[in-house]
């Protein structure tokens, strides 16, 4: 298998630490608000990710934060804290109970969302104000080997004391250029500096420094570490995590544990956009899963659309692409029933086909079309198809092996015979005129060499 691994900017062959085994950690969501369909399309990623390296024969031990404090309206390190806008927009008073309350119900609602789109749930999602004992540690480690320096707002991260910082984005310094950053806060020693902890009266925790909080990239950092080891296998998030959250992250695990890489494929996500512009929790037109249920369009439908492009391309939503995307799936589920009951034996030539597909930096879009190209060809038995889709199925995720076969009414039934009837006696205009009657009450019927084959459209 070959990933596209953006600290080395090519395609790599994958390779696992461990022999077999693969550590993973995916940046999970800011739970303040709903997450919106852009950010499930992380998860979506994350998810076919995993679930190719389960296909091709590896243990994947995943873990996946919960962010609920820490993350500030800008990412480096400006604004309010995310919960705490997201407490005050709810009316609650600022404490870490209600805070954590407002994390548990926006994680829930989450979950759901990642149940809804048949993502396979990671190993432990952890809240991130459950370890900060772990952050303070790995700053005091910092702190200790001189990599940190105290301001009026915060402990914070020197980047000129690491050689090679920003070696993801790049090998360039983020801001250096401009410096435009380092007039908002005129105690940073580089534009680029960043926050390991953060002072604060109204609503904190305790550290050796005072009242206060972690910064967001350190809760990565140390939960990666805590629960994946100093070095692990494959990081994933969106990319606009490349330039400052996971090039913080970088430095920091680095730095504290003297070992590069601290990971060794980055892989990102391209965005979801609408009208031009990224969809985000924060501006522009917010449209949750729920939002596409109330037209129509399921969740997996969502998935399905999402998988024919490429996880790095960026894709701008529209509402009639996703309303094709049903219909497919839709007719695809019907396809898939009309092979019958039978399940015969994996194909092994399409199989290899897929492999080299998936593998290929989880290529969906041929993989997809491969299952086309399987449906259609006359060559293979109905029960040898039935059994490919289910191992396609494995990694694609569209639900095929839970599909229930439809229980078909008996209005429908007797029009059923009725067109049998009428084939028998060679009328075909009545045929054709039955089935159209038939599909206008929502049913298809395909003629199989099995019989024929009736589904709900
Ligand atoms: P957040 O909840 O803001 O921390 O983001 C959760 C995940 O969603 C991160 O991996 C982001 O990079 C990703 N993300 C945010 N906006 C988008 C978008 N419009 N399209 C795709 N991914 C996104
Ligand atoms: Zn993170």
């Amino acid at each position: 298998m070959k990933f596209y691994n953006t600290l080395t900017k090519q395609k790599e062959e994958f390779s696992s630490i461990e022999p077999k085994k693969v550590r993973m950690y995916t940046c999970g969501p800011t739970v303040y608000y709903y997450a919106h369909i852009g950010n499930l399309r992380a998860y979506i990623f994350a998810d076919i990710l995993c679930r190719t390296l389960k296909y091709n024969g590896f243990k994947v031990k995943q873990i996946m934060n919960i962010t609920d404090i820490g993350h500030l309206t800008s990412d480096a390190d400006l604004g309010e804290d995310k919960m705490t806008k997201g407490l005050l927009r709810e009316g609650k008073k600022l404490t870490l109970k209600n805070m954590r309350v407002l994390a548990e119900f926006y994680a829930k609602n989450f979950k759901m969302d990642l149940k809804n789109l048949n993502i396979e749930m990671p190993q432990k999602m952890l809240f991130a104000s459950d370890y900060v004992k772990e952050d303070i540690a790995l700053i005091k480690k910092l702190q200790q080997k001189g990599y940190t320096y105290k301001t009026n707002d915060g402990i914070y991260f020197n980047v000129s004391k690491m050689p090679d910082y920003g070696i993801l984005w790049g090998g360039k310094r983020v801001w250096g250029e401009s410096g435009a950053r380092i007039a908002e806060n005129s105690e940073k020693k580089n534009p680029e500096d960043f926050a390991l902890w953060k002072f604060d009266q109204k609503i904190g925790f305790k550290s050796p420094w005072g009242i206060g909080f972690p910064g967001w990239h350190i809760e990565c950092s140390a939960m990666g570490i805590k629960f994946l080891g100093e070095q692990f296998d494959i990081h994933t998030g969106g990319i606009d995590h490349i330039p400052v959250h996971h090039t913080n992250e970088i430095a920091q695990s680095e730095c504290a544990t003297g070992k590069k890489p601290f990971v060794r494929f980055w892989m990102h996500n391209e965005f979801v956009d609408i009208g031009g512009e990224k969809m985000a929790k924060s501006s522009g037109e917010f449209l949750r899963l729920e939002s596409l249920k109330s037209k129509n369009i399921s969740p997996l439908a969502y998935r399905f659309w999402l998988l024919m492009a490429n996880y790095r391309t960026k894709v701008n939503f529209n509402w009639e692409a996703l309303e094709g995307s049903e219909i497919a799936l839709k007719r695809l589920y019907g396809l898939y029933k009309g092979l019958g009951k039978p399940i015969g034996k994996i194909n092994n030539d399409y199989q290899v086909k897929f492999k080299e597909y998936i593998g290929d930096d989880l290529d969906t879009p041929l993989a997809l079309t491969l299952l086309w190209d399987l449906i259609k060809d006359e060559k293979i038995s109905n029960a040898d198809k039935k059994a490919t889709i289910l191992d396609f199925d494995k990694v694609l995720g569209l639900g095929f092996k839970d599909l229930k076969e439809d229980k078909i009414p008996k209005e429908i039934n007797k029009l059923v015979e009725a067109r049998a009837l009428a084939r028998k006696n060679k009328d075909f205009k009545k045929s054709d005129e039955l089935r159209v009657q038939i599909n206008s009450l929502g049913y298809e019927i395909k003629d199989t060499p099995l019989g024929v084959v009736i589904s709900k459209i």
